[in-house]
């Protein structure tokens, strides 16, 4: 019986060892996220040994199985090589993985966020710092899933927003005008300049909103607001953000 392969291109999001040597891996497509097993990956003499690193970019070669498709072959066509060597970027990498993986379920998403994916992976190895480029790919991962959160008109009544608008609520799912106030009482006030943030990166290209300079106290709240915002979508914590939060808080 021959096999039936196929192949595809990929990002490499998660890698669990398994058994004596083999790895299942998750791996974001452009047309879906595939977990696939990598037999003998983890002896030396493995051809796939290092063709399958965390948050490469690889062509795929794939065998179709029962349970779960076998890599046959995988070459590296972007190593990204500044997420594995500094910590700051490293941190940023592993953060865009988990929250790739977390929040991506069906096609639809996948086929959307794959290029978001890439470009923000790029960004992140030579942005002069991650902060923006974070915080763009997890707004534009919100619109992705579906989650896209209301910042333009008000999240309750749908009025347009101006900007004394300062109420963030996880409850409506974004901004509030000062007449429904009321409608969360456990509403965030939020300065104008995170507000902005979140309209920018909402609104603008990956390669404008890294070139913004933006004050640290107000990245640590746009952070803040969009990684609760994904957590409550997904139900999930998300591990890597303390990682991330410890090597932001070094002086670089
Ligand atoms: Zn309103």
């Amino acid at each position: 019986m021959g096999e039936r392969l196929y192949r595809c291109e990929g990002i490499i999001l998660k890698r669990i060892d398994v058994g004596e040597a083999d790895r299942i891996v998750t791996i974001l497509t452009p047309s879906g996220k595939i977990m696939a097993t990598a037999r003998g990956v983890r002896k030396t003499a493995s051809k796939l040994s290092g063709h399958l690193e965390l948050l490469s970019h690889c062509q795929l070669q794939l065998a179709v199985g029962k349970q779960r498709d076998v890599l046959t072959q995988s070459i590296v066509m972007e190593r990204f090589e500044p997420l594995q060597l500094q910590l700051v970027r490293m941190a940023a990498g592993y953060y865009v993985a988990e929250l790739t993986d977390m929040m991506i379920a069906d096609e639809d998403a996948a086929a959307q966020s794959y290029e978001l994916c890439l470009e923000t992976l790029r960004a992140l190895c030579t942005a002069k710092t991650i902060d923006m480029a974070l915080h763009w790919y997890s707004m534009q991962l919100c619109d992705a899933v579906g989650y896209r959160p209301q910042l333009v008109d008000c999240a309750v009544c749908g009025q347009t927003l101006d900007t004394k608008a300062h109420l963030w609520s996880f409850v409506q799912g974004g901004m509030l005008c000062g007449d429904c106030a009321r409608s969360d009482i456990q509403a965030m006030h939020i300065s104008l300049s995170v507000f902005k943030v979140l309209r920018i990166v909402q609104r603008e290209s990956l390669a404008y909103v890294v070139n913004l300079e933006v004050a640290a106290d107000v990245h640590q709240d746009v952070y803040l607001i969009l990684r609760r915002w994904l957590m409550r979508q997904s139900e999930r914590a998300i591990r890597s953000a303390n990682f991330l939060d410890d090597v932001r808080r070094q002086p670089s």
